[in-house]
């Protein structure tokens, strides 16, 4: 084990409206606290769309729920003619602590390059949300690349060139493993956790070294054990299980399946 808080993380993609968001926040919340769940020692966060964020920030506020929230993507921009975007400044007044950046789904579907990613992990530095860094290779990649080219690249675009690396999280997910029903093994996971750490030290030093690296990519309650088990994977990225509140406690509660 490190002294490494783990992170539970549910990306909830484009689903559910505003008020189904608020009763999954509440369902998932009473679940855990009924469970005794020690937020502090299992960081556990959720990321719904844009249009929920203000009635989730409400909700944990007035109930003081211990969950986090975050969004699922940020503008590279301050703010102006850029329609349709979300700048860091207005994910901040939403009490978003974390922000997705470069998700594979945009990054397939939104053309979104390392570049792209790179100034959005600098929007989100600027306005004090710490990064949640997606990299993972296609199957192409897998097969061309072997597993850990790609990711650390990825890993190295998106830091490089920021005057001081604030908080940052990597999260690495398999593109072949997500929303597939395809898991990598936990030996998979590691192998590329441990190289990404590798070039996090080697370029930027014991301190970056440290920051928290995810394994994502169909997750569920009975596999999620495997994964945290390694000590250099610090948590899950959730998609599809994420919008259920029972699976997604139980994910949380990963460390009921661990014998430590
Ligand atoms: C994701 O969207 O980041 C993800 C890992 O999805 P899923 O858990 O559904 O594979």
């Amino acid at each position: 084990m490190t002294n490494r808080v783990p992170f539970i993380a549910g990306n909830w993609k484009m689903n559910l409206d505003h008020l189904q968001a608020i009763a999954l926040i509440q369902k998932l919340c009473w679940t855990l606290n009924d469970a005794d769940h020690d937020w502090g020692k299992v960081e556990v966060a959720v990321f719904p769309p844009f249009t929920s964020l203000r009635s989730a920030q409400t909700l944990i506020e007035a109930e003081r729920f211990e969950v986090r929230l975050g969004a699922q993507d940020i503008s590279a921009h301050e703010s102006g003619a850029f329609t349709g975007e979300v700048s860091g400044s207005m994910l901040a007044k939403l009490d978003a602590k974390y922000v997705l950046i470069g998700h594979s789904e945009r990054r397939q579907y939104h053309s979104e390059t390392d570049e792209i990613v790179n100034a959005k992990v600098a929007a989100a530095f600027k306005h004090g949300i710490t990064p949640v860094i997606c990299v993972g290779e296609t199957l192409e990649e897998l097969e061309t690349q072997g597993q850990s080219a790609v990711p650390v690249a990825q890993t190295i675009a998106a830091l490089s060139g920021h005057d001081k690396l604030s908080d940052f999280i990597i999260a690495y997910e398999p593109v072949w493993a997500i929303g597939t029903g395809k898991v990598a093994t936990p030996k998979e996971a590691e192998d590329v956790a441990a190289a990404i750490r590798a070039a996090l030290r080697e370029n930027y030093g014991e301190e970056a070294s440290n920051a928290r690296i995810l394994y994502g990519g169909s997750v569920k309650a009975n596999n999620v054990a495997g994964f945290l088990q390694s000590p250099e994977v610090d948590g899950v990225l959730v998609g599809g299980a994420s919008l259920d509140a029972e699976e997604f406690s139980g994910i949380s509660r990963f460390q009921k399946h661990i014998v430590l």
